[in-house]
């Protein structure tokens, strides 16, 4: 299976609405698609998606774009696209941090070795423990009238999770919005909240307390990224779970958070972990420390929703869901067939590869 050729396609695609959070309001997703085709013929593909710029991380879909044209594609052509581990070791060997550039083409070579075997990636790594995986739809609506409204249309339509994001209004604001999200859903759906690094100590702390009679689930990434310490000695002063994202990238990370205690729960993303390999290290982690799971995103289409999907469909401590509600939200997609939901759920695929097929013409239709 020689890599005759990669290819890098910048596009942007606009949401639906806009998508307010603490550190920015997304108007549209930028996006890498990576495109390798071996010398027989076969086509892998790999998605990188990036929140309007630089602005989650230090990556944007321009730096990807860069990195994998410049220093992975001239020596990944030639080379054997079998080897997904020891490409991923000279990866990571030749480009330092730039995740997701990296699980853009790590991505691409889990289609390829499904698509030569005629099996989905998740059989690849292990098989599936679940037919299908919760659905949480992410609240970040500039209105709290049209936010309570949302909440409610997706109730009707079988959603049973919900994440709202915080920290981009004070304090008092957001309990507001979450007592009236509590009010509007009842008492049998699940609510989240989502601070994305947007509070401080003392802040956390008074928000996370002042949530506490509206029964979350959990609260995501309440302090900043490096402040480790900080979201340890959170978790140890609420009774609600605390779920580490931003400060969960790598192994590294993760293995640092375990030993620190109190963070129970670990957020995945490929994009974030440099791809399916780095991400289910961080699941094994996880489950050694007695921590459970959940499954982010950056807002993909279809193929970076497929890709997340085959990992969470194989990653045992996955028990919170997954927020794989790209698709939904963008106004495009770029597969032939969109990654299908019902009952609140996104359902498994089973296809070759990362079970979904790239509409050259549609990806056409949005790149730059
Ligand atoms: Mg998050």
């Amino acid at each position: 299976m020689r890599i005759a050729d990669v290819r890098v396609i910048l596009a942007d695609i606009p949401v639906k609405r806009p998508h307010k959070m603490s550190f920015t309001t997304l108007e549209r997703v930028n996006f890498a698609f990576v495109r390798m085709e071996t010398s027989d013929g076969l086509v892998g593909w790999g998605e990188a998606a990036c929140l309007g710029g630089p602005t989650w991380s230090e990556e944007s879909a321009e730096s990807v774009g860069v990195t994998i044209e410049r220093y992975i594609a001239p020596w990944l052509v030639g080379r054997d696209a079998a080897g997904i581990e020891p490409l991923r070791q000279e990866m990571a060997r030749r480009v330092q941090g730039n995740p997701f550039a990296r699980a853009a083409v790590e991505m691409a070579l889990w289609d390829l070795n499904g698509k030569a075997l005629g099996v989905p990636v998740h059989r690849l790594l292990g098989g599936r423990v679940r037919e299908n995986v919760e659905l949480s739809w992410s609240l970040a609506v500039e209105s709290s009238e049209a936010e309570v409204a949302e909440a409610r249309a997706k109730v009707a339509l079988g959603h049973r999770i919900f994440k709202i994001k915080t920290a981009a209004h004070p304090v008092a604001h957001d309990v507001e919005r979450v007592r009236r999200l509590r009010e509007a859903v009842g008492p049998d759906v699940s609510l989240r909240v989502d601070a994305n690094q947007g509070w401080d100590r003392a802040t956390a702390l008074q928000a996370i307390r002042a949530l506490e009679p509206y029964r979350l689930d959990f609260v995501e990434q309440p302090v900043a990224r490096w402040d480790r310490e900080g979201m340890a000695e959170i978790a140890r002063a609420v009774t609600v779970p605390i779920m580490a994202d931003e400060s969960c990238c790598s192994l590294h990370d993760a293995l640092a958070i375990a030993r620190l205690g109190g963070v129970s729960i670990l957020a995945l993303k490929l994009t974030k972990s440099a791809g399916i390999l780095g991400t289910m290290a961080i699941a094994r982690i996880a489950e050694s420390a007695g921590m459970s799971c959940y499954v982010g995103c950056m807002i993909e289409t279809s193929l970076g929703t497929a890709a997340y999907l085959q990992m969470a469909l194989a990653a045992t401590p996955v028990t919170w869901g997954c927020e794989l509600f790209g698709p939904l939200l963008l106004e495009g997609d770029v597969t032939r067939t969109p990654v299908q939901y019902r009952d609140g759920a996104i359902l498994a695929l089973d296809g070759p590869g990362l079970g979904v097929e790239v509409d050259e013409a549609r990806l056409k239709e949005w790149a730059r």
